[in-house]
């Protein structure tokens, strides 16, 4: 078998089964143009588009990080113009420049990481994070965890935090996946996870993980690694046989599909 990297991330594990209450928007040949045909020139400009979910949730993230890069924009009274300027909000479509304005209003009235000892704040567009080398059994594979932010409690738990925009339910595999990468990061630490939704100001309670737990989890991100690795193996020896190895769900799910422009299966809704 020619070398294929093993590696696992949350994205990958949602692109193989998605959160609780967005079944209806699976579909695995998304997961084969985006992982598998990634390196083809159409689906890579398509992947390369940010959709305004992106977008939003990446000028949040960057206001944060400017309103803690320096304090003094919580306190002075044009704070939140500051940073529009910063981000060039004004140069985005008037969805985004509205959401994001909104954002940061409310985060500059209820800034919940102002007092924190942080010690770790993305910006949100610093690429991969650096990869975790798991040995599982007899092989490895890389991990990758993008933490948004890290903070200690004042009685010294680390406090994973992942900021959200949007109406989507926190997906706890998520958390418990933070929680896997802190116990490589921070060995011996006591860690916790939570969620913020930066538009609805909800803060999910904070999900602490059992060793056994987290060793699922564990388990989990290692066989989905290796069974990608095999669909990767299988289609790069044959690719004709993309749409039996990545097999299509058109209907719903393409709505929310950066590929129906090049996808054959793909099904436009047709106006009442
Ligand atoms: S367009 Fe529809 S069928 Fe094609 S990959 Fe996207 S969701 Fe799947």
């Amino acid at each position: 078998m020619p070398t294929i990297l093993l590696f696992a991330s949350y994205k990958l594990l949602s692109l193989f089964s998605p959160p609780v209450g967005l079944e209806h928007l699976h579909c695995d040949m998304k997961r084969g143009f985006t992982k598998a045909r990634n390196k083809e020139p159409q689906v890579k400009a398509l992947l390369e588009q940010d959709n305004i979910h992106q977008q939003i949730g990446l000028l949040a993230q960057q206001g944060v990080y400017e309103f803690h890069r320096d304090i003094s924009m919580l306190s002075c009274q044009d704070g939140v113009g500051r940073i529009v300027d910063i981000l060039k909000l004004s140069q985005k479509s008037t969805e985004v420049q509205e959401r994001v304005q909104q954002i940061l209003e409310n985060y500059w009235g209820n800034p919940i990481l102002d007092g924190k000892n942080i010690l770790k704040l993305l910006r949100g567009d610093e690429g991969y994070p650096e990869a975790i080398l798991i040995r599982y059994g007899n092989y490895t594979f890389n991990f990758y965890a993008a933490i948004d932010c890290i903070f200690r409690e004042v009685d010294g738990t680390l406090h994973i935090l992942d900021f959200k925009t949007g109406k989507s339910d926190f997906d706890r595999r998520q958390g418990y996946i933070y929680l896997l990468a802190a116990k490589y990061l921070y060995p011996n630490q006591k860690a916790v996870a939570s969620f913020y939704n930066l538009e609805t100001g909800k803060w999910s309670q904070p999900l602490s993980a059992t060793a056994a737990a987290i060793q699922t989890f564990e388990s989990l991100l290692a066989q989905t690694a290796k069974r990608h690795q095999r669909d990767l193996f299988r289609y790069r020896q044959n690719l004709a046989e993309f749409k039996e190895i990545f097999p299509p769900n058109p209907g719903i799910s393409c709505r929310n599909c950066p590929f129906p422009s090049i996808c054959q299966f793909s099904v436009q809704e047709v106006a009442a």
